[in-house]
C-alpha cells in the first residue's frame, strides 16, 4: 500500500464515525511505536510532521522512515500529514517530498505567532488548497486560535470558532477538513481546572458543513501517571490537565475526525528512559533506552486508537491513489 490520502482516512472515519488520531513525529522510535500500535490494533492512522520536525529530521529522514513504516506495514492506510504549515512555501516543500496531506495554518501569520483576519486566512488557505489539490493532496486549515504554545507556533491568545465564519471559510476555501478552536490548548501546559470545551461550535459547524471532518488540536490527554513517572525519576514537571478521552469521545460523535496528540507520547518516551537510566545505570547501549521510549510510546498510542474508535477499521476499504484524487478534484 502506498500512502493514503488524509482525506480519504477521514471520510472512511465519517461514514463509520469514530476518530483517528494524527501522531506526531521527530524519530524512528516514536515512528516504530505508533506502527507497533496501528498493526496490533488494526487502526488507520495519520502521522504528522510540523516544521520544527522536518528541521529536526532535515526532511529525508522523515520522508524515508515514513515510507519504511509503509512497507513494513502493507495493511495499514497511513497518511503522512504536515501540522502547521505557515505558507505556500512550506506546503509546497511537503508535497513535493511526497506528504499526501497538508495543514495551512492561516489563523495566523508566517511568524506562527500574529493572529491574522478572516479574509487573509481565506486567502492563503486557498491558494493552498488549489496548489495541493493538483496533486490529489488533501488540506487542512484552521479557524481561531488555540491557547498554549507548541513547538514555536501559537499566538497565546484564545479566539474561539465562530461557526457562521467556520462555514463561510470552507466554501470560501475547498479546505477538505477544518481545525477549530473549541477551547482546547498546545502544549503540557494546558488548564489549572478540568477544561470545558465549546462541544455547541462543533455541532453548529456540523449542521452548517456535514461532509467536511473536523480536527482537534491540543488534544493530548496528560495523563496524571505519564507526569508521575518522569517526577518520581528526578523530572520537575507541574501536574496540570489535559483534554479528557470522554470530552474528546464525544467531540469525536459530534464531528471531530482527526485528533492531533504530541504532548502525551513526548511525556512516555520521556518518562520511559527517565526510568530506565534510574534502574539500569551502567547500561549505554542506546538500543535499550530508546526501546524502552518506544515500547511507551506503543502504549500510549494504541489506548488513543482504542479510546477514538479507530482500532479495527484499517482493512475497510481500498486505498485512493494521488492519482484517483486529483481526477476527484480536477
Ligand atoms: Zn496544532
Amino acid at each position: 500500500m502506498a500512502l493514503v490520502i488524509m482525506k480519504q482516512i477521514l471520510d472512511e472515519a465519517t461514514k463509520s464515525n469514530y476518530g483517528v488520531g494524527a501522531f506526531n513525529v521527530n524519530n524512528m522510535e516514536q515512528i516504530q511505536g505508533i506502527m507497533k500500535a496501528a498493526k496490533e490494533v488494526q487502526s488507520p492512522v495519520i502521522v504528522q510532521a510540523s516544521r520544527g520536525a522536518l528541521k529536526y529530521t532535515s526532511m529525508y529522514y522523515i520522508k524515508h522512515m515514513v515510507a519504511a513504516a509503509v512497507e513494513d506495514n502493507p495493511d495499514i492506510p497511513i497518511a503522512l500529514h504536515l501540522d502547521h504549515g505557515n505558507s505556500l512555501q512550506t506546503c509546497k516543500e511537503a508535497i513535493a517530498l511526497g506528504f499526501t496531506s497538508v495543514m495551512i495554518d492561516g489563523s495566523l501569520k508566517e511568524d506562527s505567532k500574529t493572529p491574522t483576519a478572516f479574509d487573509e486566512n481565506v486567502e492563503i488557505t486557498k491558494a493552498v488548497v488549489e496548489y495541493a489539490h493538483r496533486f490529489g493532496v488533501t488540506v487542512e486549515g484552521e479557524l481561531g486560535t488555540l491557547g498554549g504554545i507548541e513547538d514555536g507556533v501559537g499566538s497565546g491568545i484564545v479566539k474561539l470558532t465562530d461557526p457562521d465564519e467556520a462555514a463561510r471559510f470552507i466554501k470560501l476555501t475547498g479546505v477538505d477538513a477544518l481545525a477549530l478552536a473549541i477551547g482546547t490548548s498546545h502544549g503540557a501546559y494546558k488548564f489549572k481546572a478540568q477544561p470545558t470545551l465549546a462541544m455547541d461550535i462543533i455541532s453548529a459547524v456540523k449542521s452548517k458543513c456535514p461532509a467536511t471532518p473536523l480536527v482537534m488540536h491540543g488534544s493530548s490527554s496528560v495523563p496524571p501517571e505519564l507526569i508521575d513517572i518522569i517526577n518520581e525519576y528526578g523530572g520537575r514537571l507541574e501536574h496540570t490537565m489535559g483534554v479528557p478521552i470522554a470530552a474528546i469521545q464525544e467531540a469525536i460523535k459530534l464531528g471531530v475526525k482527526k485528533i492531533n496528540v504530541d504532548t502525551d507520547g513526548r511525556l512516555a518516551m520521556t518518562g520511559a528512559i527517565r526510568k530506565f537510566f534510574a534502574e539500569n545505570p551502567s547500561e549505554f547501549d542506546p538500543r535499550t533506552y530508546f526501546g524502552a521510549a518506544r515500547e511507551a510510546v506503543y502504549r500510549v498510542v494504541r489506548g488513543k486508537m482504542i479510546d477514538f474508535g479507530s482500532a479495527g477499521h484499517a482493512r475497510d476499504y481500498e486505498p485512493i491513489s494521488l492519482e484517483e484524487a486529483k481526477m476527484y478534484y480536477n
